[in-house]
This record gives C-alpha cells, sequence and structure tokens, in this order.
C-alpha cells in the first residue's frame, strides 16, 4: 500500500523544522498543508508565502461555514421567533448572517459565539475536520496509508510528554511525532542549517504564531500582541460586534467575560496591571511606549 505523508504546517517554527527534517531525509510522497483559519497574523501569511517559494508547495486548505450560517438563517426566523426573541434581536441577526469568507469569524457566526478554553470548538472546526474530510478521506478512498507528521515536543507540556513517537489512530492513520524528544533550540537550529529563516514574529516578541491571539493567550502574550499590533486587537473587537449581533443574547467576547473584563479592549487594560489585576504594573505602562524594535524569548536577536 502506498504511504502518503501529510506534514501540517502554521508557520510556526516546530512544524517548519518538520518540514525540513522530512526534507532532510528524503522522505517520498510528501503532502504539505496549511489551515487557514483567517486569524493569523499578517506576518503568517508572508512567511506561508516564503515557505512556498523556498521549499515548495503547500496546500491550502480552508473551511466554508456558508451552508451552516444559511441554515441559521432559516432557525432565526422560525425557532427563534417561536422561542419569542425580540423581533429587533432577529432583524440585527439576519443582518450580520453572511457569510464573510473568513473561516474564523464564520464559525462564531454560525455558533454565534466565541470558543472557549471550556468550549474549544475552534480546533476541531477549522483543523481537524477539515484536514479529515479534505485531506485524509480521498487518500483512505485511493487505498493509500496516510501518515500523519506532527510537530509536537515533550517538552512543551506534561500532555505532549506522555506522546508516543508513532501511533495508529482509531480513524485508520497514522501519527509521527519526529521532533518528540527535540528542544526548542533544536528548532531553530534546523532552520539555520537549511538557511531558512524563522517567522519574524519570533523577533517581535512572540513565543507562539498562530491565531493572534489564541483564546488560550496567557496575559502577558496579550499585553505583547496589544502593544505591538494593536490594529489585531482592533479587528478582533471588531469581530465581537458583529458575532454579538448574531448571538440571541445580544453580545458575544472573545475572552470568557470575568474579572478580568467583558470584551477584549478590558481584558487588553486587564493585561497591564500586575498581579492581582486591581493596580497598574508601572513597568508594563512604560514598556507601552518602548517597543524594542527586536526581542526574542528565543535569543534570536543576540
Ligand atoms: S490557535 Fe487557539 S484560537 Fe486558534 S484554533 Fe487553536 S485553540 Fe483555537
Amino acid at each position: 500500500m502506498e504511504t502518503v505523508n501529510v506534514i501540517s504546517i502554521s508557520g510556526g517554527k516546530d512544524s517548519t523544522a518538520l518540514w525540513l527534517l522530512a526534507r532532510e531525509e528524503e522522505t517520498e510522497n510528501m503532502k504539505v498543508i496549511f489551515s487557514d483559519v483567517g486569524h493569523e497574523h499578517p506576518e503568517t501569511y508572508k512567511y506561508i508565502e516564503y515557505l512556498q517559494e523556498n521549499l515548495g508547495e503547500i496546500t491550502i486548505i480552508k473551511p466554508d461555514f456558508s451552508d451552516r450560517i444559511m441554515k441559521k438563517r432559516e432557525v432565526v426566523q422560525t425557532k427563534w421567533r417561536k422561542d419569542c426573541v425580540p423581533e429587533n434581536i432577529i432583524d440585527q441577526a439576519l443582518e450580520v448572517l453572511k457569510p464573510t469568507g473568513i473561516p474564523f469569524l464564520d464559525l462564531c457566526l454560525w455558533k454565534g459565539r466565541f470558543p472557549s478554553t471550556m468550549a474549544r470548538f475552534c480546533t476541531q472546526e477549522l483543523k481537524v475536520i477539515p484536514v479529515y474530510e479534505q485531506i485524509y478521506e480521498p487518500l483512505f478512498q485511493q487505498g493509500k496509508h496516510v501518515v500523519s507528521w506532527q510537530g509536537i515536543r515533550a517538552q512543551e507540556s506534561r500532555k505532549r510528554a506522555s506522546m508516543p513517537e508513532r501511533e495508529m489512530t482509531p480513524e485508520g492513520y497514522e501519527v509521527y511525532r519526529p521532533l518528540i524528544d527535540w528542544d526548542v533550540y533544536d528548532v531553530f537550529k534546523m532552520h539555520d542549517k537549511h538557511g531558512i529563516k524563522p517567522n519574524p514574529l519570533y523577533t517581535q516578541g512572540m513565543g507562539r504564531v498562530g491565531c493572534m491571539p489564541c483564546i488560550n493567550s496567557r496575559k502577558d502574550e496579550l499585553f505583547e500582541i496589544a502593544r505591538r499590533f494593536p490594529e489585531e486587537i482592533e479587528r478582533v473587537s471588531d469581530w465581537e460586534r458583529i458575532v454579538g449581533l448574531a448571538s440571541k443574547r445580544g453580545s458575544a467576547t472573545f475572552f470568557t467575560s470575568d474579572e478580568r473584563g467583558h470584551g477584549i479592549k478590558e481584558v487588553v487594560e486587564w493585561s497591564k496591571t500586575s498581579r492581582g489585576g486591581k493596580n497598574y504594573d508601572l513597568e508594563k505602562i512604560i514598556a507601552l511606549d518602548d517597543v524594542p524594535t527586536c526581542s526574542s524569548q528565543y535569543g534570536l536577536c543576540e
């Protein structure tokens, strides 16, 4: 049976190193894919183009929620009315319930909410299912054996440390994690060895790249994103307004509404506070006006 090696690229350091390793080992039948969720930083999209130019073809996977949004319009006009949802809420939902072509936003419009740490449907809906349906299933139908290469490292978390290098999934494809024993410096060394620059976001204070921001962003990550890329906060704030209009409750927030604030702009204000979240952290307030051109958690500026 013919094997196809599927390598998922995120624009981050680990998956790039993974691809470089696969090339170094002269892996045959490689299929490199990128799931475009429409919520990455523009630098990441540029970096994907850079990788295509320097390493080879990448198949772009873009989930489409148009049908589900159109079905939701029907639900709004029938079930919401039956449930006595006020007419102004129904009207405003119908006004915004139109596919935008931005997968992350369309997913949230369909759901009427943003994903959260408790309801983390984003990875599943934006990456896992589309990759399975658009890549793996057609390969299975052609009788191919699929090996899914994953750039996971044991150092990243206890959960990842417990993952084996190889395993078969119940869905019938094999998972291969050749970087499991690598440290972060091995990853950057791999870039150097092959003359491939890492995603520039790693020299702009970012520890990780991907959704900008991710629903799991820590306080310091959000602070760094907000001071360097305020336009990303503005974009998400606008998404909160749009998704709020598509929601029965009439509001939606990117981060769970709690003592940190209601809405991303309030949570950004909280990110400027010291431990306890009550008072502004003076060092952070000074840092807002003193953004270094190059800063890296991985020593890439030295
Ligand atoms: S990176 Fe974060 S926000 Fe994006 S799909 Fe994954 S969990 Fe969701």
